[in-house]
């Protein structure tokens, strides 16, 4: 047991309550990025069979086979393209990340040009292009979709018209019929994409809201409502963690219990509310000088206790010091200059097979004896 008292000039500001946004969670990678990637590498999958599928029509006889060399070069080549832009991080550059109207224009474009050079496999490719818009349903809204699907049928319809004027008396009959179900088909398809879309998205974002009343009904089970400390139910349950864990792994455990000197008196000369700002701006300096691993919580009315895991006696006198330091120093807000702050800290570090319980009864009494030493110190008990 022993006194240990400084005093010093310099005050230390509070720091604001509540979790801290640390660089580097500022700076996190787009956890976006890789869902991208991913529907990227799905899409050049899906290319990959439209050119199985032309393989299979050239052994049917069909089709050339320049035509299904030409097909899956191009296909490569506008694959490999798309992959290397989203690995490289430039799709972030575009409004939309995913890049999924690009992407699906370029397919219909492809699958036009395929459906001229190949007239005999033209109505079975048509079902492509509910393929290509399929991936816009997971991103576009409807107005987009349907731009989508007017820009497939003005391809189809332009593609048609060039062949056949290139090649005159051919029947045109089958391709008026196919032309008109897809003018049917796309926009319709469009629509319904475009409201699961909405569904999707009012899902996610419902999704979303809950996660942030979860986090927060979390944060007001375990935080004192007043000072922004954790409250006492959150402090023991810390504390009977921290006491298992540090005699499992062999660690040093300390605790201090800090108690706020003649409180009362503030309250009775300057107003509850000036004792409420008092109480707050304590526990806002505290928190600007304990560790991040340290849990400092209100263990009721003006006291309060800091759980300092992995911490011999000296690092937890050297804690208290700084804590009762910057008390005395602080301007408090609500009370007048000339009306110092003081704390009493009571310091005990964990003895072997003691309970939290009994911890705490020793950081107690050596508490009551810096109050009877005459306050504004710290105890070790
Ligand atoms: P000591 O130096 O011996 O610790 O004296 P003290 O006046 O600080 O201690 P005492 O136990 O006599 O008084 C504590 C006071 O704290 C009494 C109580 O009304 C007040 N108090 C407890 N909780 C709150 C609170 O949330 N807000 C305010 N403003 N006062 C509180
Ligand atoms: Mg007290
Ligand atoms: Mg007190």
């Amino acid at each position: 047991m022993g006194l240990v008292e400084q005093r010093g000039m310099q005050a230390i500001p509070p720091k604001p309550v509540g979790p801290e946004v640390t660089a580097s969670s500022a700076l996190a990678a787009d956890p976006g990025q890789d869902l991208r990637l991913q529907r990227n590498l799905v899409a050049a999958a899906t290319s990959a069979l439209v050119v199985l599928s032309l393989v299979a029509f050239r052994m049917l006889g069909l089709i050339e086979a320049d035509i299904v060399l030409k097909a899956a070069v191009t296909i490569a080549f506008l694959a490999l393209a798309f992959y290397l832009v989203f690995r490289s991080g430039l799709n972030r550059l575009a409004r939309d990340a995913s890049l999924t109207v690009p992407q699906t224009i370029c397919a219909i474009f492809v699958l036009g040009w395929l459906m001229y050079e190949a007239e005999p496999i033209r109505g079975a490719l048509c079902l492509f292009y509910l393929v290509a818009m399929l991936f816009g349903v997971l991103r576009l809204d409807t107005a987009t979709m349907v731009g989508v699907a007017l820009t497939a049928l003005v391809s189809h319809a332009v593609m048609l018209y060039l062949w056949h004027i290139a090649h005159p008396g051919f029947d045109t009959g089958p391709d008026i019929a196919r032309l008109a179900v897809l003018g049917i088909v796309l926009p319709w398809f469009a629509v319904m994409g475009g409201y699961v879309n909405r569904m999707r998205k009012r899902l996610t974002d419902s999704n979303r809201r809950l996660v942030r009343a979860m986090e927060r009904i979390e944060q007001v089970a375990i935080r004192d409502e007043l000072t922004g400390a954790y409250n006492r139910r959150f402090l023991l349950e810390v504390l009977e963690r921290e006491c298992r864990r540090s005699r499992r792994v062999g660690s040093q455990l300390a605790v201090c219990l800090v108690d706020v000197d003649y409180f009362k008196s503030v309250n009775d000369n300057h107003g509850h509310a000036a004792g409420d700002a008092v109480l707050t701006y304590f526990a806002g300096l505290v928190h600007g000088i304990i560790r991040g691993a340290d849990v400092f919580g209100r263990y009721g009315g003006e006291e309060f206790v800091i759980v300092l895991p992995d911490t011999d006696l000296q690092g937890a006198v050297d804690c208290a010091e700084r804590i009762r330091r910057a008390s005395v120093e602080a301007d408090y807000p609500q009370v007048p200059v000339e009306r110092r702050i003081t704390a009493t800290i009571g310091v005990a570090l964990q003895g072997d097979h003691e309970t939290p319980a009994e911890l705490l009864v020793r950081a107690d009494r050596a508490l009551y004896q810096g109050k009877a030493a005459g306050r504004d110190c710290v105890m070790v008990g």
